[in-house]
């Protein structure tokens, strides 16, 4: 089992120093990996503020030129991938991950690297984009809804039905495009969506899907960065357009509407994580220490077979050993 006490308490902070990290078995870089996420983590939001959380932390976990943060990340990955064989294999339970974040905040990134080792059948990726007229013909949850995973399965919504408290609250134009009836477009709409939202992630719960759900927090500043370079090299020019440099001006609002969502609509079976994402390496660890901490919590186990059948599996191998060549 792993060497708990390999993993020091300041790197279990994700401030680890390279000695600390060099003296660490793979089973305790598992083990820090595992407990990274949860100083990251909401699950009951009352108090919640988003200026005590951190955009970036001070890690060899947090630079890419680091072997540590590939190794960690490895590691994770590999973790995850052998307990979404036990989910497919088990068919009972499944995970929605949710992923916002203003742009170029990592999230394509985070999913290709983070999903990167699993098994493609068991899991499902949806984008959610500004809704079409056919979305728009019905309530907002409902291409969610089309799109939640199936059991046994992993399902990512890159943006999500939060959007409708985030880019839908920040430019109300998006709330007069939704067809509702007058009477119930009122100052206490918000409200009533963040209650709703809770309200439907709790019925999933019930119903065996558990939620992690991730805001990459970057900070403007990186945000500024990740832009100009976006714009300076061609192979990253069709990532940027006029419509980013529009919303972040808008950065203050977002984060009033994130601030408000997450205070609201953390659960410890639908946590918020609040994800350092000014460095990609060290938020991708932190985004599948996430995701293994919400599967631990189902206690996956591949299917167990009674004596009658592992008798039959015998009687079958018999006859195939048999069979004539
Ligand atoms: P990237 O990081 O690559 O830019 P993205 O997720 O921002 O990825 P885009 O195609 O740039 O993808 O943007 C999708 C846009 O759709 C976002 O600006 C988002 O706010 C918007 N959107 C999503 N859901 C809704 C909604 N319900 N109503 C209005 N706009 C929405
Ligand atoms: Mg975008």
């Amino acid at each position: 089992m792993a060497k708990k006490e390999a993993v020091s308490k300041k790197s279990a902070k994700g401030s680890g120093s390279k000695d600390e990290f060099a003296a660490m078995s793979s089973q305790a870089l598992f083990e820090h990996t595992r407990e990274l996420s949860k100083k990251y983590r909401i699950t009951g939001g009352g108090k919640f503020k988003l200026k005590d959380f951190p955009t970036s932390v001070d890690s060899d976990l947090a630079r890419e030129e680091k072997p540590v943060a590939q190794q960690v990340l490895q590691t994770g990955v590999e973790e995850l991938a052998a307990m979404q064989d036990k989910l497919y294999a088990q068919d009972k339970w499944s995970l929605l991950v949710i992923f916002q974040a203003m742009d170029a905040a990592g999230k394509d990134g985070a999913i290709k690297h983070v999903m990167s080792g699993i098994n493609p059948q068991g899991c499902q990726v949806t984008s959610f984009k500004s809704p079409s007229a056919e979305e728009l013909n019905h309530d907002y949850l409902w291409r969610c809804m089309k799109n939640l995973p199936e059991r046994g399965r992993i399902g990512i919504f890159n943006r999500s039905y939060y959007e409708e408290v985030l880019v839908v609250r920040v430019h109300e134009n998006f709330l007069a495009s939704q067809k509702l009836p007058e009477k119930l477009v009122t100052p206490g709409i918000w409200d009533e969506r963040l209650n709703d939202i809770s309200n439907f992630e709790e019925y999933l719960n019930n119903n065996g899907i558990l939620l992690v759900k991730i805001f990459l927090n970057v900070s403007k500043k990186e945000q500024k960065k990740r832009f100009l370079e976006r714009i300076d090299k061609p192979d990253k020019n069709w990532k940027f357009s006029k419509a980013d440099l529009t919303e972040r001006k808008f950065w203050k609002q977002y984060m009033e509407c994130y601030e408000d969502l997450i205070r609201n609509t953390s659960t410890k079976r639908s946590p918020w994580y609040v994800v350092p994402a000014d460095d990609k390496p060290f938020a991708r660890i932190v985004v599948a220490s996430a995701i293994l901490h919400a599967l631990e919590s189902m206690k996956l186990e591949y299917p167990k077979i009674g004596k009658a059948e592992i008798a039959e599996l015998q009687n079958l191998k018999k006859e195939l050993l048999s069979e004539e060549e």
